[in-house]
């Protein structure tokens, strides 16, 4: 798979790809991840990529060309599944949205910055418009990060525990269960007996009954799903 990141702001993204489990997904070559600064795309001789909005609105908005010419370098090297743009009012991102990317072969995620981008751009170019939650961030930066992660753990071979991925919550429209690790008695607060039973169908009920438990207590509309 490979996730092309389109940005302004191409320092926020360096720590991401080359730490923990995105850094050796790329290393095993599982995923390459490539980012490109939007101002090597620009015509304007001072690197402008954005500029005011017609009908006197507040703020800057990314022009249409250094996108363009930007993505259009890209199609033309290789096909691409889908070209997202990142932006408050697309489309809510969850598990099985991340679910259904981690499938794809090639996409482009378009970082948005000030007011936005054109929206000619989101009309003509792009192919999925992706929220990460209702806020505002300045930049869509993190949520391409965000949305970069979220695909990468689930590639085959990218967490080391294959079935991991699977039991984390969401996956079954559940909470996971809780998590322990030693020592069994920290400071007098216990680790549940039957955790240490050696029983595996009765840690397994457990575990189906907790995260059963949390998510009627937590995220009941969840089960409703
Ligand atoms: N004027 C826009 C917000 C611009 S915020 C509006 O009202 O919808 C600047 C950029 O940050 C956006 O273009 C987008 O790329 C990114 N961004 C902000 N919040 C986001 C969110 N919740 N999810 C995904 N991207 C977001």
């Amino acid at each position: 798979m490979r996730i092309d990141i389109i940005t302004v702001l191409p320092e926020m993204l360096d720590n991401f790809i080359n730490l923990s489990i995105v850094a050796r997904a790329r290393k095993k070559g599982l995923v390459e991840i490539v980012v490109h600064d939007l101002r090597d795309y620009t015509e304007d001789k001072h690197r402008r990529v954005d500029d005011y909005p017609y009908g006197g609105f507040a703020g800057m908005v990314m022009q249409c060309q250094p996108i363009d010419a930007c993505i259009s370098a890209l199609t033309a090297e290789r096909h691409y599944d889908e070209i997202i743009f990142t932006s408050p009012d697309g489309q809510k991102f969850d598990q099985p949205m991340a679910n259904e990317l981690s499938l794809k072969g090639n996409i482009i995620i378009l970082c948005g910055h000030y007011k936005g981008v054109d929206y000619r751009i989101r009309e003509h170019l792009v192919t999925r418009e992706i929220s990460i939650g209702d806020y505002v961030l300045t930049g869509g930066e993190l949520a391409a990060a965000a949305i970069t992660d979220a695909i990468v753990r689930l590639l085959p071979g990218a967490i080391g525990d294959a079935e991991s991925a699977l039991s984390d919550s969401f996956q079954d429209h559940l909470l996971s269960a809780p998590v322990y690790t030693r020592p069994r008695d920290y400071k007098g607060w216990l680790v549940p007996d039957v955790l240490l039973s050696g029983n595996d169908r009765l840690i397994a009920e457990w575990e189906q009954q907790q995260a059963f438990e949390r998510t009627q207590r937590l995220r009941p509309d969840l089960l409703e799903k």
